[in-house]
Parts: structure tokens; sequence; C-alpha cells
């Protein structure tokens, strides 16, 4: 297991609409691996392949944020099949750093996905755990947070986001 490189908002791969896993391997199995490593120590609560740069549609998830093991879920070809309310709350995302903005999400979402030996499986979603399965299955759809905020806050936060990570120009 290995602790990867985070990427952060003008990559391309983030905005990529990322290829289905054909067959859940040991490839997968060490993907699926090094990701939770990766989220924990960030830390955060949700990762999708595409944030380390492997343009598969691969989640994992821990609404928890550490406390409880037992809530770490990986998801392979997650797929939303119900989602219903809405909710505004608090967001932030690993690849944009040091935004954290509202954002309206269904308050119960219904995922179908593949489990690590490949077995197709269910699971609801409610509140935190909703919003957090819709953005990181967002990822996978090439969405970042922030184009779900209104085109003014979403330009400035971009003009926000040059200034102060002028590393990441061209990226
Ligand atoms: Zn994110």
């Amino acid at each position: 297991m290995a602790i990867r490189d985070i990427i952060t908002i003008g990559h391309p791969t983030l905005t990529r609409i990322a290829d289905p896993v054909a067959v859940v391997d040991d490839g997968i199995r060490a993907l699926a691996a090094d990701m939770i490593d990766t989220m924990r120590s960030a830390p955060g609560i949700g990762l999708a392949a595409p944030q380390v740069d492997v343009s598969k549609r691969l989640i994992v998830i821990d609404p928890s944020a550490g406390e409880n093991p037992d809530e770490t879920l990986v998801l392979v070809n997650p797929e939303i099949l119900e989602q219903e309310g809405q909710e505004s709350g608090e967001e932030g995302c690993l690849s944009v750093p040091g935004v954290f903005e509202p954002v309206s999400r269904p308050t119960r979402a219904v995922v179908s996905y593949l489990d690590l030996e490949g077995v197709p499986r269910t699971v609801e979603g409610l509140n935190l755990k909703a919003r957090v399965l819709c953005h990181e299955i967002d990822h996978l759809n090439g969405k970042l947070f922030i184009e779900r905020l209104s085109p003014l806050k979403r330009a400035l936060i971009k003009k926000k986001l040059k200034k102060t990570r002028p590393q990441d120009e061209g990226r």
C-alpha cells in the first residue's frame, strides 16, 4: 500500500469522463488499497480514482472520517440508481484546496457498484453519506463540486486559485 499524489484543479484528468473498470483484478485491488491510504492520510472522507490521476470508475468513501473503519467502502463502477430530497451543505475537495462552499445535494441516494470481488451490490446513503457518494461519482464524470456553484462564484474561485497557486497554471 502506498500514498499517492492527489492532483488538483487544472489537471486534465479531473475533467475527463473516467473509463469503466472491465475486470476487478489485483491491480484494481491494489489501487483501492492505495486510495484508502491516500484518503486517510489527506485526511478526507472520500476519494475518486481520477484524483490520483487514474481515469477509472472507482471511488472510496469513509463518511466517519476515520472514526469507524467499518464505514470505509470501496465502490467499483458506482452508479446512482435512486436519489431524493435536497439539502445544502458545505463541501470541500482534496483537488480544490482551500475552497469550501455550500452545495445542494440529495439527502438520500441508492448506488449500485461492484465490490472488490467483482460482486454486484447496492448501498443506501443518507445525508452526509449521500453527499459523499454524489461528490465522488461526480469526479468520475469529470465534474468538480465548484461546477455546481453559480457561474459568478465559480469564476471568482478560479481567479483566486490561479493567484494563490501559480505553479498550477498550464497543468
Ligand atoms: Zn472531490
